[in-house]
Formats: structure tokens, C-alpha cells, sequence
């Protein structure tokens, strides 16, 4: 292989003991009531990074009861919004001041790069002070032009106790996509972190007392999907749920949630296509696609996990793609120029690895990578960044989520055959488009179908603006406006005055 391979660095920071998660129930730190744990160990160093508490069914009803009890006295959700943004900016402040702690404890956990690992935590700052400002903007409408006697007003009121399920990838910023706007609005929370990466969620938690947040608005419990997620997404008591996650269990969550008529938001995975036409800009185009597919290992809901180029500019693109990417510093996550770190697990390596050797078979041509690949000095698993070429959209590698660091890479003639390559998914998520017509760009983006749309960029990401997949990719939308929104319920309120008039 000809890649930038880093070896494993002395760390003086490291901690010399796990971190220890125990649930948050009711403002207090608890053992799970049967007294189980389980442990996580660090994707690349093979480290003991954490012991948490493993959740049961009776601590899940534990930590509902607290979120009800909590909701239904009113001590939150009737707060002014002035209060609770000032708590939210607390919190914001807080994360600004651990942040290297927590970065740390993610990169453990997950094996991401730890540069990725703080501009995850200083974006998660953001949104908690984003959604404090809005917090102070939640409005309703009034009506009087409904009769002489009448008035109407429309309330909009928190939607109640929020089950938020988050998955391994972006923890902290998942999370952080989801509380600081449920509690803007006034809910309150049961949150289930992934039980490959619990611990930076059990910061958060410590945070928000520190900050002075009623006991029992937010509770964590730590734990497996079952029995935690599942006991969290059906119980009688939760009027909503919020999760980011694979399509397979958001569809066993949306089908388990309509037995009670729960309310439920989905972030879910992606394949998202980026076309690149002969008049794009290359040299930004090809910057982007080699972040777009390596960034967190290609771990990413929003990988550019394919790309779809205009014939003429296919060959000279895939050539910069490879030169490109062997320049990627790809190892150890801890030293401060990796930008590809450890694959989250030895199962989920070899399913990247499936899907590669698949396409080997069915005729695709493995232009770089296409293998794990130990680091010197870790023994954790790495995968290689990989580029594929002579990809036709019926192949697996082409239409399901890899979450892998795996390019592939499609051709075309005409804009309206990109146009049915990129939409050819069950996802919808996002999708990009490069050239330097404002016409071409326009047409792909009003008919491609996705969620977020980038012309002449890659995952940029704004606090203000919704994010959100069309299709499998998911159901409602974070971020923005919209994002506080989905944690409202619409209350209409009539009134007579006086006499009514005949
Ligand atoms: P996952 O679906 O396996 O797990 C997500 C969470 O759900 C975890 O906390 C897990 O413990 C829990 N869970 C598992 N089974 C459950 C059940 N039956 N009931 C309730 N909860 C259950 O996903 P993952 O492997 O952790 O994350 C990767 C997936 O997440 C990818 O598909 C990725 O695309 C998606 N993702 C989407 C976005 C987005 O915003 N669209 C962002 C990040 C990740």
C-alpha cells in the first residue's frame, strides 16, 4: 500500500482508569438495579475506556416515571423561556470548558481522530447555544376575527417526555441535536446513549446539574437496544420518541410506537451521491469527495460514499481521488494529524470488507485499498481508505450503506441518467452536485431527492439550517426552526365573551 499510515503515539494524557457511567434517574447517579455492567474497550488501543451501569427494564421505568413525574408538575415546562435559555447557555459554557475531556473520552470510545473529536464537541457548544436562543422565540397566534364574542388562540406547548435513542458515530453531537432543542420547548428526557460509546453522553448528564437543571428533566439510563431502547420507545408514559440510527431499527421503533401513537423522529442512514459535470471545479470537487468519504472513517449518515462523474472526466478524477487519498494520514486517532481512525468494531470491519469483496467479484475494480490494515504499535482495526471504480448502481457497494471509508465511484452521460443514478436509492438523506452552471446546479437540486442539497460543497453544516432525510432516511427534521418544532404540540384554545349574540 502506498497510504500515510501513522503509528500508535505515547500518550502522557491518557486516563490511567476507565470511566465509570452510571444512569442519571431523578438527578442522582445510580447502579443499575441488579447491579450489571458491561465495558467498552477502545477501537484502536484496546484499552479499557469505560465501565458503565447496564440498564434494565425496571431502570427505564425508573427514569420514565422521573420524566413524567417531572413533566407533569410543571416545574420545566412551565418555566419562562428567559430561564431556560440561560440554563441551555450554562450548559454551552460548561461543554466549552470540558471539552478536552470529553474529545478525549470520544476518541477512546469511538476511535475517531481526536481533531474530529473536538470540532464535534465545540459544534455540539453551538447548538446548545443556538437552541437557547430560541428558546426565548416559541410563540403561538392569536385569532379575533372569528365573531364579535369570539377569540382564538393557538398555544404551542412542549409535546411532554421525550425518549432519545442515539447511536456510536457522533455522540456527543447527536445528542446535542436533540436535548437542547426538547428542552427549549419545555419537555423533558429519558436518553439511551449507544452502548459502544455511553460515556460522553454521562458527561453531558453532569453537566446539566452542574448547570442547575431540575432533577428528573433529563435522565440517562445506559444500556443495550434491548431491553433499554425498546422498554424507552414503547412505554405508555413517553409521548415521544427521537432517534438517530440504522433504518433497520427505525422501522421496529416507528412500528412499535403506533401501538401507543407516539410521536416519532428519525434520523436514519444515508448513500448519498455527489455528480460531478465536466465544468465543475476540480480541484474543490475532489478536496471534497476525499473528506466527503474519510471523514470519521466513513462512519457518517452523510458519507459521500458514492460519486457519480461525467464520462470525459471520470478517468482524470478517479486518478486525483487515489493520489489523493494516499495522503490522508490514516491510524493512530490520538495523534493530532490522523484524519482516518479506527473502524468501531471487528464485526463492523469485516461487513466493510464484505462489501468491497463483493464488488470485487460482480466486476468493479478496487483502484486503491480494498483491505484492513494493522497499525504499527495498536491492535485495534483500521480499514484502508478505498476507492472503486467500475461501479454500476445494481451492486450492493452502490446501494446500501457501507459506513465504511469505501468510495464508489459511477459514470455518466447525460444529466438526466446522473439524475436517475443518484436518486436509484431507498435513502434520501443528501446529495451534492458540482459544476460551475447555476442551471445544471439548480436542476439537480430541485429534482434529486434529499434532505440537504449541496452545490459546490460538502457537509457543511449550520445550526440554523433543518437537517433531515426524505425516504428511508427518516421521518421530521433536527436543527433550525424546524428542529424546535418537532418537540412542540399545537394547543387550540376558544373564547367566549360575554353574552353570546344571536
Ligand atoms: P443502531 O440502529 O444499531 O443503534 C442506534 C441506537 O439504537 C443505539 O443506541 C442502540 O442501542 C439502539 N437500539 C438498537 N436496537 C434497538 C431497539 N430494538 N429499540 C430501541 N433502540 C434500539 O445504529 P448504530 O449502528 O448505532 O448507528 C449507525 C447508524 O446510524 C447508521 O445507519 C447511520 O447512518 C445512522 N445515523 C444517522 C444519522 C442521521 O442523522 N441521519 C446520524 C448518525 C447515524
Amino acid at each position: 500500500h502506498d497510504l500515510t499510515v501513522i503509528s500508535a503515539v505515547e500518550h502522557p494524557a491518557l486516563p490511567k482508569k476507565p470511566f465509570t457511567g452510571r444512569h442519571l434517574i431523578d438527578g442522582g447517579w445510580r447502579d443499575s438495579l441488579d447491579g450489571a455492567t458491561f465495558v467498552r474497550r477502545s477501537p484502536a488501543h484496546g484499552t479499557l475506556a469505560s465501565v458503565s451501569a447496564k440498564g434494565g427494564a425496571d431502570d427505564v421505568e425508573a427514569a420514565v416515571a422521573a420524566a413524567r413525574r417531572r413533566f407533569d408538575d410543571g416545574r420545566w415546562s412551565f418555566t419562562s423561556g428567559k430561564q431556560r435559555a440561560a440554563l441551555l447557555t450554562r450548559v454551552a459554557e460548561l461543554i466549552d470548558r470540558e471539552l478536552e475531556r470529553i474529545a478525549l473520552l470520544e476518541t477512546l470510545e469511538s476511535g475517531k481522530p481526536i481533531s474530529q473529536a473536538r470540532a464535534e464537541i465545540e459544534g455540539a457548544a453551538d447548538l446548545w447555544r443556538y437552541a437557547a436562543a430560541l428558546a426565548r422565540t416559541i410563540h403561538g397566534d392569536s385569532h379575533n376575527s372569528l365573531g364579535p364574542d369570539m377569540l382564538g388562540f393557538v398555544l404551542k406547548e412542549p409535546v411532554g417526555v421525550v425518549s432519545i435513542v442515539t447511536p456510536w458515530n457522533f455522540p456527543f453531537l447527536i445528542v446535542s441535536q436533540k436535548l437542547p432543542f426538547a428542552l427549549a420547548a419545555g419537555c423533558t428526557a429519558v436518553i439511551k446513549p449507544s452502548e459502544l460509546t455511553p460515556s460522553t453522553t454521562v458527561i453531558l448528564g453532569e453537566l446539566l446539574l452542574e448547570a442547575g437543571l431540575p432533577d428528573g428533566v433529563v435522565n440517562i439510563v445506559l444500556g443495550y437496544g434491548k431491553p433499554v431502547g425498546a422498554v424507552m420507545t414503547t412505554h405508555a408514559d413517553v409521548d415521544m420518541v427521537s432517534f438517530t440510527g440504522s433504518t433497520a431499527v427505525g422501522k421496529t421503533i416507528v412500528a412499535s410506537a403506533a401501538a401507543s401513537l407516539k410521536k416519532v423522529s428519525l434520523e436514519l442512514g444515508g448513500k448519498n451521491p455527489q455528480v460531478l459535470f465536466p465544468d465543475a471545479d476540480l480541484d474543490s470537487a475532489i478536496d471534497a469527495i476525499v473528506f466527503g468519504v474519510y471523514f470519521n472513517a466513513g462512519e457518517c449518515c452523510n458519507s459521500g460514499s458514492r460519486i457519480i462523474v461525467h464520462k470525459d472526466i471520470a478517468e482524470e478524477v478517479i486518478e486525483r481521488v487515489v493520489e489523493l487519498s494516499k495522503k490522508v494520514p490514516f491510524g493512530d486517532p490520538l495523534h493530532p494529524d490522523t484524519k482516518v481512525g479506527a473502524i468501531i468494531s471487528p464485526e463492523h470491519c469485516r461487513k466493510i470488507d464484505g462489501y468491497v469483496k463483493t464488488a470485487a467479484k460482480d466486476g468493479a475494480e478496487i483502484r486503491l485499498g480494498g483491505g484492513e490494515l494493522a497499525v504499527p504499535g495498536l491492535p485495534g482495526q483500521f480499514y484502508q481508505p478505498t476507492v472503486v471504480a467500475n461501479v454500476t448502481g445494481v451492486m450492493s457497494v452502490a446501494r446500501e450503506e457501507v459506513f465504511g471509508p469505501v468510495l464508489s465511484v459511477l459514470t455518466f452521460d447525460t444529466l438526466d441518467e446522473a439524475l436517475i443514478l443518484a436518486n436509484a436509492s431507498s435513502y434520501g438523506l443528501s446529495a451534492g452536485v458540482w459544476s460551475e452552471s447555476v442551471h445544471t446546479c439548480l436542476e439537480f437540486a430541485r429534482r434529486a431527492r434529499a434532505g440537504t442539497i449541496w452545490t459546490n460543497t460538502w457537509m457543511d453544516g449550520f445550526a440554523e439550517l433543518p437537517f433531515g432525510g426524505f425516504k428511508e432516511s427518516g421521518q421530521g427534521r433536527e436543527l433550525g426552526r424546524y428542529g424546535l418544532e418537532e418537540f412542540l404540540e399545537v394547543k387550540t384554545l376558544q373564547m367566549r365573551l360575554g353574552q353570546s349574540r344571536e
